[in-house]
This record gives structure tokens, sequence and C-alpha cells, in this order.
């Protein structure tokens, strides 16, 4: 089914919109089998499931943090990851800076956007996107390459739509003062409900996991 699943999406989605297999609660062998039949990105949310994978995995694909990054994770997360979506606080990108530097690594990143501006829910608001740019822009070991966001869930994915189109008006905002060291070109939203509805509105990274993978039993 993975394979069928993933094949099927990979033919739909238009060219320039990336597909993301969005493996929580996954074992390394059905992400394994989602590569075998197409997906180029892998998106984690815990870094210790992610290291699991990446032992069986490896680095044929391009992995990206999809997940809550605790700062005491950031060490192994700049092992293992190509991007890390969920930038959303200096103290977060100065500790992964550090890391980088350690390493002689450029991290690239997307800032997560909490365009709900839910409570319970990580990443900045639209608003505070400009000035966290500003300071994050001059890190050397840090490349930020655009947004990511989550949006409220809805049953009817079109009630996610103004969410999606005020993510892509702050991002060409954004993108139109040609900041040094910023290269606004991933705009990473929709999940299985909703990503028609985000790549309408410019998403050119789609978060799948359900509509690869089946239903989670947990999470
Ligand atoms: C789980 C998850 C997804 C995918 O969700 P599905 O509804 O299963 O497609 C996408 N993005 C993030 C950040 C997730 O945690």
């Amino acid at each position: 089914m993975i394979e069928e699943n993933t094949k099927r999406i990979l033919k739909e989605l238009p060219a320039g919109v990336e597909l993301m297999a969005a493996a929580k609660t996954r074992s390394p062998e059905e992400i394994l089998r989602a590569t075998q039949a197409g997906i180029q990105i892998i998106g984690e949310n815990y870094v210790q499931e992610a290291l699991a994978a990446f032992n069986v995995v490896g680095h044929k694909v391009r992995w990206h943090f999809i997940g809550h990054l605790q700062k005491n994770k950031v060490k192994k997360a700049v092992d293992i990851f190509d991007m890390i979506e969920t930038v959303d606080s200096i103290g977060l990108a100065r500790e992964i800076d550090k890391r980088c530097g350690q390493r002689n690594k450029i991290m690239p990143v997307l800032l997560e956007i909490n365009s709900g501006r839910e409570k319970q829910k990580f990443g900045i608001f639209p608003e505070d996107a400009e000035n966290l740019i500003k300071e994050i822009m001059d890190l050397k070991n840090i490349k930020i390459e655009g947004f990511m966001t989550m949006g409220p869930m809805f049953g009817d994915p079109e009630n996610a739509r103004p969410y999606f189109i005020e993510t892509k008006k702050i991002f060409d905002w954004i993108k139109s003062l040609n900041l040094p060291g910023v290269d606004m070109k991933y705009l990473s939203m929709g999940m299985t409900n909703s990503y028609q509805v985000a790549i309408e509105e410019g998403a050119n990274i789609v978060r799948i996991g359900t509509k690869i993978f089946g239903p989670r039993d947990k999470n």
C-alpha cells in the first residue's frame, strides 16, 4: 500500500512541488519502502525516532526536522538533518548556529509560522517573522530558506485556506525585502487533509503522513 500510495500522490503533484513523507510513529522499514517508491524527503518529529530510521535509510534521501526541537537535542539533530523546518526563536537559532559551527556545517532552516495564532501551538505569529529573520540573518551557520506552517486543523480543508494565504503573503513580503543571506524558496504547508488547498495557495513542500502510510495508532 505504501508504494502505491506514494506513487499515486507523486503522479498527482504539479511540477515544482516536493512530497515529504511525514514519518512520525512509522518503522524504519515502512520509511524505507516509501523511499523505494520515490520519496526523496523524510520529515521527522522526534530526533530519537529519526536516528533509528536514519540508520536504516541513510543519506539516499533528505531529512527534514518538523517537530518541536528542544535545545538539548540540537547537537544530535544537526548531525542527521538536512533542514530544520521549525525554527521559532532566536535562542533555538543560536544553538543550531553554535552546533553547526563546531561541525563546519551550514544548516538550511525554515521559520515555523503559527498562522492560526493558536496559543497551544509552536511557531511565531506572522507579524513577528520579519524581526526574527533580521536577528537570525547574522548567524553565520544558518541559512533561512522559507516558511513552514501547520495551521489550525479542520474537517473541511477550505477552512485552512485563509491561513495558507496569510503565510504566503508574508513569505512574498520577506522575499521582496531581498535580505542578505536569506533565500526565500521553500513554503512547506499542507498535510493529508489539506495539501491540495495548500498547493493552490503556493506550497512547494507538502508534508504527508496518513495518505502515504495509512492511519496512525498514536498521535
Ligand atoms: C504528522 C504531521 C504531518 C502529516 O500529517 P498527516 O495528516 O498524517 O498527513 C505533517 N506535518 C507535521 C508537522 C506533522 O507533525
